[in-house]
């Protein structure tokens, strides 16, 4: 499968789609067309299978726009990237970050509204929503909720080097290490196993 969903959180996974952040030689962006998008977008739950079909028969009949879209979800992407970074060093945002990232939320908003629901309230997208940016309001609407929640103090990154993937670090004692056990966590498991057989 292309898109690993490990974080726990969309705006997480969404920012772990450039794999291999910090290392320069490998880094990977998984996000190369708009369909990429779509496809990334419905396996982590920010928008639904329909939805995915409506918009990719959109960016087909629109391909400039649907270019200038994803072009846009990598700018978003990457300031979330440098909200998050400055949140877990606990440094103060960039003034011109948390601007763009209001400039997303707002036009978010434009599109939601308040709908009654049996037991209360919900809110819901405007009938004329499916835009190509779609995908990019429901992140910036995931990632408000986290931002501002107390979840955001459990934001950890990998500890593979050369991963750093972001995820909530939901265990119990939370001493929760690697994206994912399998990838990250077998990986550094290996190397220890190596270096103790060459030790004896
Ligand atoms: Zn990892």
């Amino acid at each position: 499968m292309k898109f690993q969903i490990i974080a726990g959180d969309i705006c997480l996974d969404f920012i772990n789609t450039l794999d291999h952040r910090p290392d320069p030689a490998r880094q990977q962006e998984l996000l190369n067309s708009y369909e990429d998008l779509a496809d990334w977008a419905t396996h982590a739950g920010a928008i639904r299978a329909t939805q995915r079909t409506s918009l990719l028969r959109l960016a087909e009949d629109r391909p400039q726009a649907a270019r200038i879209a994803l072009r846009n979800a990598v700018h978003l992407r990457e300031c979330l990237y440098r909200l998050v970074q400055d949140s877990l060093e606990r440094r103060r945002a960039a003034d011109a970050d948390l601007r763009t990232f209001s400039g997303y939320l707002g036009e978010a908003l434009s599109y939601l509204q308040l709908r009654s629901v049996p037991g209360g309230y919900r809110l819901q997208w405007t009938d004329d929503h499916l835009r190509l940016e779609l995908i990019l309001w429901s992140i910036a609407r995931s990632a408000s909720g986290l931002l501002t929640s107390g979840d955001s103090q459990l934001i950890r990154q990998c500890d593979a080097e050369t991963c750093r993937w972001f995820f909530i670090d939901r265990s119990k004692n939370h001493t929760r290490r690697w994206c994912d056990m399998k990838v990250c966590g077998n990986r550094a498991k290996a190397r220890r196993f190596y270096r103790e057989q060459k030790r004896t």
